[in-house]
């Protein structure tokens, strides 16, 4: 069987390990969850509210504590840690604050006699399978809203960032969430196969790479379950030739290199103007050039490390083969010696469609720039991508700005800004980013059953 394990990604020491668990144990998690939801699906409002309310409030008391853990797990820097319970305290919150609106009946206007009502129910027992960038984030986006709603979870973290897992199931336990609602559970590929076919489970949702959501949505399909799929992105950050180029160049920076540049919304392709090229270029190298490697336990620490040095070796591999065929390489590029999964802000140019960077997603520091001459040409090459995530367009035009979000293809667009999340905002993708939305009122719905109820 395999393990689940914390390794420190700064010095590269394993410090803790779980054991998978068996099949029969996971059999016996089903049971627990589908037992939950008999109860969970009925319990008032009042009750769930003080549930989710209490875990924001956990999160906000034990920041230090949680913040620790992903910097151990994951090299999240401090300070960015930080950031991210923060920003899971403010989803647990907005779904205690909103429970009454996304779960009010909706009375249809229809001809003729009677009424018609579409109720918001739960549906079951669910699968939640969860990355490590962001250990706490990605579960909340999944776990609040539904725990909302009146579904339970079983949910398979990452096998890098086990203590992150347990902390979570400990602050809902801590917060009230009755025995088994939510359910912490180590298992392999194959049991989360397992767990979609079970006749208990309605479904699952999973964040990741195209991969993993591949294997899980044809298990999902062949078993009839609804499924979300959060997958990758390789965001366009489009410079218009009328865009403010200080701005834009450190928005850049921030963009692609927080969180290690291991974000599925991280700006990666930087599609810049003829006319201002050659002012942006060496003021976002220079802003790259000022996040420094550092000690992610520090907290003036920006740029950490990787997750894992698997991290770092596939991102380097893309590096290299784009350098090898004859990219430019303007900042970075170089591991470090030493221990620990290092690698240093990045930036390439002359990056072109037979390399992988240009089709592939990296998944670290390293920037792409590229150079065109139009706007339609700026819209073409963001489209030119598997992915349709996010993207960032940057102009002093308002109304070209939003002319030209309608023709990206993608699920957001922030204008002037790089993309963020925040509770009230929807969050998802299409091509292969995925489908399904999280956050918001859009994630509350993707695992509710909308209720007709039709009296004459
Ligand atoms: P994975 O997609 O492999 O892992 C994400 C989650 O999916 C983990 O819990 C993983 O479990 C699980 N998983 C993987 N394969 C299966 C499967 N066949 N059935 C069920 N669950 C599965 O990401 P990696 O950590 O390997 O990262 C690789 C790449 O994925 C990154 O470089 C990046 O491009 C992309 N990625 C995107 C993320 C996003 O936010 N959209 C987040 C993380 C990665 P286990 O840990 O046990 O393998």
């Amino acid at each position: 069987m395999g393990v689940y394990a914390t390794t420190d990604p700064a010095t590269g020491e394993a410090t803790a390990e779980y054991p998978e668990i068996s099949d029969s144990d996971l059999d016996t998690l089903i049971g627990r969850s589908a037992a939950a939801y008999r109860s969970w699906r009925t319990t008032p409002l009042e009750q769930r509210r003080a549930v989710l309310t209490r875990t924001a409030e956990i999160h906000r008391g034990q920041a230090e504590e949680l913040a620790k853990l992903l910097t151990l797990e994951m090299g999240k820097p401090v300070a960015q840690a930080r950031g991210e319970v923060e920003l899971v305290a403010s989803i647990y919150q907005h779904y205690a604050d909103h429970l009454e609106e996304y779960l009010a009946d909706e009375e249809l206007g229809i001809k003729g006699a009677g009424t018609a009502m579409v109720r918001t129910e739960p549906v079951g027992p669910l699968v939640g399978v969860m990355p490590w960038n962001y250990p706490y984030y990605q579960v909340a986006r999944f776990a609040a809203p539904n725990i909302a709603l009146g579904n339970t979870i079983i949910l398979k973290h990452a096998r890098n960032c086990p203590q992150s897992a347990l902390a979570i199931e400990r602050v809902l336990g801590e917060a009230g969430l009755p025995d088994g609602v939510y359910l912490n559970a180590f298992i392999s590929s194959a049991q989360v196969a397992a767990a979609i076919a079970d006749r208990r489970v309605q479904g699952v949702s999973l964040t990741g790479s195209e991969k993993a959501g591949a294997a899980v949505g044809e298990v999902a399909g062949r078993h009839l379950k609804k499924c979300v799929l959060e997958l990758g992105g390789s965001d366009p950050f489009i410079v218009l030739d009328d865009a403010d180029i200080d701005t834009a160049a450190g928005a850049a920076a921030v963009g692609r290199l927080s969180n290690g540049g291991q974000a599925c919304t991280a700006s990666k392709r930087f599609i810049v103007a003829d006319s201002v090229y050659d002012e942006f270029l060496p003021k976002f190298v220079d802003a790259m050039a000022g996040w420094q490697l550092g000690d992610p336990t520090n907290p003036e620490t920006k740029l950490g490390p990787l997750s894992s040095v698997a991290g770092v070796e596939e991102l380097d591999e893309l590096v290299q083969d784009a350098v090898a065929k004859g990219a430019s390489l303007l900042l970075g590029g170089q591991r470090p010696d030493g221990p620990g999964a290092y690698y240093p802000a990045t930036v390439l140019a002359g990056v072109t469609p037979n390399m992988r960077a240009f089709s592939e997603e990296l998944f670290g520091p390293a920037a792409v720039v590229y150079r065109v001459s139009s706007e339609e040409e700026a819209i073409e090459l963001a489209n030119n991508s598997p992915f349709g995530l996010s993207s960032s367009i940057f102009t002093a035009d308002m109304a070209k700005a939003e002319r030209l979000a309608r023709e990206l293809e993608v699920g957001m667009v922030w204008i002037n800004s790089t993309s963020k999340s925040a509770p009230d905002l929807p969050f998802g993708g299409v091509k292969g980013s995925g489908f399904g939305r999280e956050l918001a009122r859009f994630g509350f719905n993707e695992f509710a059953n909308k209720k007709l109820v039709r009296s004459p």
